[in-house]
């Protein structure tokens, strides 16, 4: 006799605004359940393996069998329900990514840095002493790298990033116009990020970054007493007092593009709403703030208790978000925009991020990582795929990316939010668990429930003033949006 099957990890339900909805995982569609789908999908939750003669008889008193035909058609197709489950099993074919055209390099321009934040993922950066450049040779090898494995990517991003980018401040100057001339003999479109800690900037520096249209993200933590907490120089003063008048500066004359704030929360500093409104307040349009979780530095990653703070301040402000959308009103916490759009474009990640499928980091000696974070980062020549110079193992790296793909991830194989979190970041997972392969299993609930905040705010978005999303968030993918 036939069977009908639930498959509760294909899809997650919510109910907003007294209207129930369902997101199925497989492609992220949302799609509103109407009173008989709701009904079919409460029965087989209640009963997981039904006969389908069973689900006719216990629907059709209000549905009837054409209706509830279409309806199991649908959460066919979306893999929500299996019908004759056993009858076919198929086959899981073996993941093989075979093409990695890039879009962005992140150049370690100066593996220098001016600061010793106490929380510091760049265990390797050096002083201004020690530390070393990149040189002009390995900057236009690494553009020319760019270009030629961009495949028919057009637009094209130079990410400038350190230790303290700007402490090569000359080096830029000289990577930009290259950059720029390149991509008009190839028909492609070249845009430029850095993120500073805006110790060293000036005039100059505000000049060149506006004439270039720079996405520029500035690391900042805060209030003083927080910013200085670990935000320090490498004697161990704290650097609020002096970015402040420069970071001042920056804000009122650079118009260019929306300038973010990047926080660090660490072991006790968790005071989101604080910070977030101290920095708007200072005149940054967004806040982005990065948990530390991994394990690199133990004594300041988060505790379960801090992260539990951490999103409770992070509920409090989608809460503003929302009362301020609706309003047609924007509030800048990047963390949800991100959230939202995902859901709004209906984002299927088979892996978690970028790293090495369109972004590659390239440090001072022209080494090619995965991402920025790994080249100061102790024993992880293991992800560092060759030299521009002296050739890039594009082999290694796709057979990485290829073990790294969500269906490679039994742990994660149950999760509603498998194609938005793909397991989570390889840094973090290497520095927790000596591994860039294993899924982030160390706050998954919690990530889960930032995940089902997000789709409320973007249901409710949706539902009562969609045109928010086309005003703020499209656009701000453009202007704002760098690592
Ligand atoms: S790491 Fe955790 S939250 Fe992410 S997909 Fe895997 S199980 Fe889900
Ligand atoms: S998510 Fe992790 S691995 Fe990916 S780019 Fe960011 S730091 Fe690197």
């Amino acid at each position: 006799m036939p069977t009908i099957q639930l498959n509760p990890e294909n899809f997650h339900d919510v109910e907003v605004g007294g209207k129930r909805y369902a997101m199925a995982v497989k492609d992220t569609s949302i799609f509103e359940l109407d009173e008989a789908s709701s009904a079919l999908l409460d029965h087989l939750k209640s009963e997981r393996i039904v006969t389908s003669e069973s689900l006719f008889r216990a629907m059709e008193a209000k549905y009837s069998r054409e209706q509830i035909q279409e309806i199991l058609e649908g959460l066919t197709e979306l893999q929500i329900i299996t019908q004759d489950p056993g009858k076919e099993i198929p086959l899981k074919k073996k993941v093989e990514i075979k093409s990695t055209p890039l879009t962005t390099i992140v150049l370690n321009v100066s593996n220098k840095c001016n600061m010793g934040c106490h929380y510091c993922y760049g265990e390797g950066f050096e002083d201004l002493k020690t530390g070393k450049q990149m040189e002009w040779e390995v900057a236009k090898q690494s553009v020319d790298f760019l270009f030629e494995n961009s495949g028919s990517n057009k637009k094209l991003t130079v990410v400038f990033f350190g230790g303290e980018a700007l402490l090569n401040f000359k080096l830029i100057k000289q990577v930009v116009p290259y950059a720029k001339d390149l991509a008009k003999k190839m028909g492609k479109w070249v845009d430029f990020t850095v993120t500073t800690n805006a110790t060293v900037l000036n005039k100059e520096m505000i000049h060149f970054l506006k004439e270039h249209r720079f996405g520029v993200t500035v690391s900042i933590d805060g209030p003083k007493e927080i910013h200085d907490q670990r935000r320090v120089f490498k004697g161990g003063q704290g650097t609020y007092d002096v970015i402040i008048p420069k970071v001042k500066e920056l804000l009122s004359t650079y118009r260019t593009r929306p300038i973010g704030a990047r926080v660090t929360l660490t072991r006790g500093v968790t005071q989101v709403r604080r910070i977030f409104d101290h920095l708007m307040e200072l005149g940054f349009y967004e806040v982005g703030f990065s948990p530390v979780t991994s394990g690199s530095n133990q004594s300041f990653a988060l505790t379960v208790v801090d992260l539990a703070e951490i999103y409770a301040g992070f509920r409090e402000l989608a809460q503003i978000f929302l009362e301020k959308a609706l309003k047609d009103e924007y509030l800048g916490f990047s963390n949800l925009s991100q959230i939202i759009m995902d859901f709004y474009n209906g984002t299927n990640k088979f892996l978690p991020c970028g790293a090495g499928i369109g972004l590659l980091d390239i440090d001072h000696k022209g080494d090619v990582y995965l991402c920025h974070r790994f080249p100061s980062t102790p024993g992880s020549e293991v992800h560092s795929y060759g030299n521009v110079q002296k050739g890039v193992d594009f082999m290694g790296l796709r057979m990485f990316l290829s073990e790294a793909h969500i269906d490679n991830k039994a742990d994660c194989s149950k999760c509603w939010i498998r194609h938005l979190c793909a397991g989570g970041c390889y840094h973090e997972a290497f520095t927790r668990y000596g591994d860039a392969l294993h899924p982030n299993l160390h706050y998954c609930d919690i990530l889960r429930s930032w995940q089902e905040i997000g789709l409320r705010v973007y249901l409710e978005i949706m539902e009562k003033n969609p045109g928010f999303i086309t005003k703020y968030l499209e656009p701000r993918r453009a202007n704002y949006e760098t690592l």
